[in-house]
């Protein structure tokens, strides 16, 4: 059969067909050529046909953290065959599992698991290629909640993310790229053992934290215009530099600035070309929050700038909030600390805002510094470095079981319509940042304020300061 791959204009240096390749799967209108027009994004114009067993299917290329996979889009294909869904399915999948480096299976998240999900899940588990359980529509905290139901599919920890509203995506890209096989170094493939233990079959709740992946530290600097960002960034550099924008389109994988400090190596993302476009736009203050959505996306932990001569204000508040929602470690960079008068004064103001406004900034790491004129700015990369280890941290479970009783009885859990919650453990499901997941009957109607006992608990006794906690909890039967 010919190869009607065509590549219409190359990006990445290797043919496309030595690239991993990464198949989307799930019954229909799950969302899966909306993921994949996310995950491609302005590169669909690669898009092209190629040759799949009962019609051509939808495939193109993806740079994600800096590497490029084939994706490819099984969606549409269901209608070609006139069997059951279940028969269309797996007739539109086959061959795409069968050649996939990993399989995203999606699922839709509002609707819940439907039994051609289970059956679908079933099959797919069996033809043994390492799967990605990605949970789509989980737009909102609500969304996220209904993800975990997911669990239930026995293909390991759902992935929330909402394709259509670009939520969860540099996550879903992260555990994408640290599900592939290694980059190949020599000119052999990698044999397939290399995914044995990626493979997850039985009990669903059992651990899988990813290890963190080795490489940069990245880093967002984020915050109002004026705060200092640019000065910050040349600073931190050592001397005046021209700062590029990120190429259209290229805004997720955009220019990144390489920092060395005592041998780590931090990468700033760069939005300078975002923010030299918040100057001239009329809606400044709008664009500064997406440009700090952009940079958030592509980083691992966020420093947040202020101008402390200004003291706190909503729009901080705004970004705060951000990277709370982005999950990011944070480090609260105060700025222009030389024009400062009173310090301690200063100091006490700014956090005292933070942390009545946001529970979760409660204990982030602070430094001080002037950019200007370069006082101090050598303390942040140590508190970034820390930073990113609490956000890497992972608590055993053992450890946390024992911490998690003993906060059960100091504090019973409250009655739910006259019905005591029954918890019976927890785990730690994932890290960046630490995520825990509570099982027990019923456990699903915990209290917002029971949750936030136990993860100021958490913050505490595990010493997970300045990153976000994330709790979920998932009914037993
Ligand atoms: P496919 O059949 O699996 O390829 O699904 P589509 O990508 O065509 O999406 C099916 C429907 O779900 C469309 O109406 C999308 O707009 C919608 N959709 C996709 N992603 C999301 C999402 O993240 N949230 C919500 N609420 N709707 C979505
Ligand atoms: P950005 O919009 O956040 O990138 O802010 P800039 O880096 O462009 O800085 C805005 C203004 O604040 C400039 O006039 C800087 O010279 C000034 N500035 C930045 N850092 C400091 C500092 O540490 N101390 C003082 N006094 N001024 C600063």
């Amino acid at each position: 059969m010919a190869d009607r791959r065509r590549p219409m204009r190359p990006v990445a240096p290797l043919p496309s067909a030595d690239l991993p390749l990464v198949a989307i799967v799930g019954r229909p209108n799950v969302g899966k050529s909306t993921l994949f027009n996310r995950l491609v994004g302005r590169r669909q114009a690669l898009v092209a046909d190629t040759p799949g067993v009962t019609r051509d299917r939808k495939e193109g290329v993806a740079l994600l953290r800096g590497r490029s996979i084939r994706l490819v889009d099984t969606a549409g294909l269901e209608e070609a065959a006139p069997e059951s869904l279940f028969g269309r399915m797996r007739a539109s999948s086959e061959s795409a599992v069968h050649e996939a480096a990993l399989v995203l299976f999606c699922i839709d998240a509002r609707a819940g698991i439907t039994p051609s999900d289970e059956h679908f899940a079933a099959w797919v588990r069996k033809q043994g290629r390492p799967v990605l359980l990605v949970a789509n529509k989980a737009e909102g905290r609500a969304g996220a909640a209904s993800a975990m139901e997911a669990y239930s599919l026995g293909l390991g920890e759902p992935v929330a993310v909402s394709a259509e509203h670009g939520e969860g995506l540099s996550d879903l890209m992260g555990e994408i790229v640290e599900h592939l096989p290694p980059e190949p170094e020599e000119d052999f493939p990698e044999e397939d053992d290399a995914f044995d233990d990626e493979i997850v079959e039985g009990d669903p709740e059992e651990e899988r934290i990813p290890e963190r992946p080795v490489g940069p530290v990245r880093i967002a600097i984020i915050g109002r215009p004026n705060a200092g960002k640019s000065t910050l960034l040349n600073a931190l550099l050592g001397e005046e530099r021209m700062i590029t924008g990120p190429e259209p389109g290229l805004t997720r994988d955009s220019v990144a600035v390489t920092l060395h400090d005592e041998g780590d190596v931090f990468e700033v993302v760069d939005t300078a070309g975002l923010r030299r476009k918040a100057r001239i736009d009329e809606a400044l203050e709008k664009m500064s929050v997406s440009a700090s959505i952009e940079a958030l996306k592509m980083a691992e932990v966020a420093v947040l700038v202020l101008d402390a001569t200004l003291g706190v204000h909503e729009q901080d508040l705004q970004i705060a909030r951000l990277i709370e929602r982005e999950g990011r470690a944070c480090v609260l960079a105060l700025n222009k600390w030389d024009a400062v008068e009173d310090r301690t004064a200063t100091r006490k103001a700014i956090l005292d805002r933070l942390s009545i406004s946001l529970a979760q900034m409660r204990g982030v790491p602070v430094v001080t510094f002037s950019a200007l004129t370069g006082a101090s700015v050598h303390r942040l990369l140590p508190a970034v470095r820390e930073a990113c280890a609490v956000w890497n941290a992972r608590v055993p479970t053992g450890e946390l079981n024992r911490w998690f009783e003993a906060a059960l009885e100091r504090h019973a859990p409250p009655l739910v319509d006259g019905r005591r919650l029954k918890l019976r453990y927890m785990t730690q499901v994932k890290s960046r940042p630490p995520t825990f997941v509570i099982f027990g009957t019923r456990a699903e109607q915990m209290p917002e304020d029971y949750k936030r006992y136990l993860v100021n608990g958490l913050r505490e006794t595990f010493n997970l300061p300045g990153v976000p906690i994330r709790l979920q909890t998932r009914g037993t039967k």
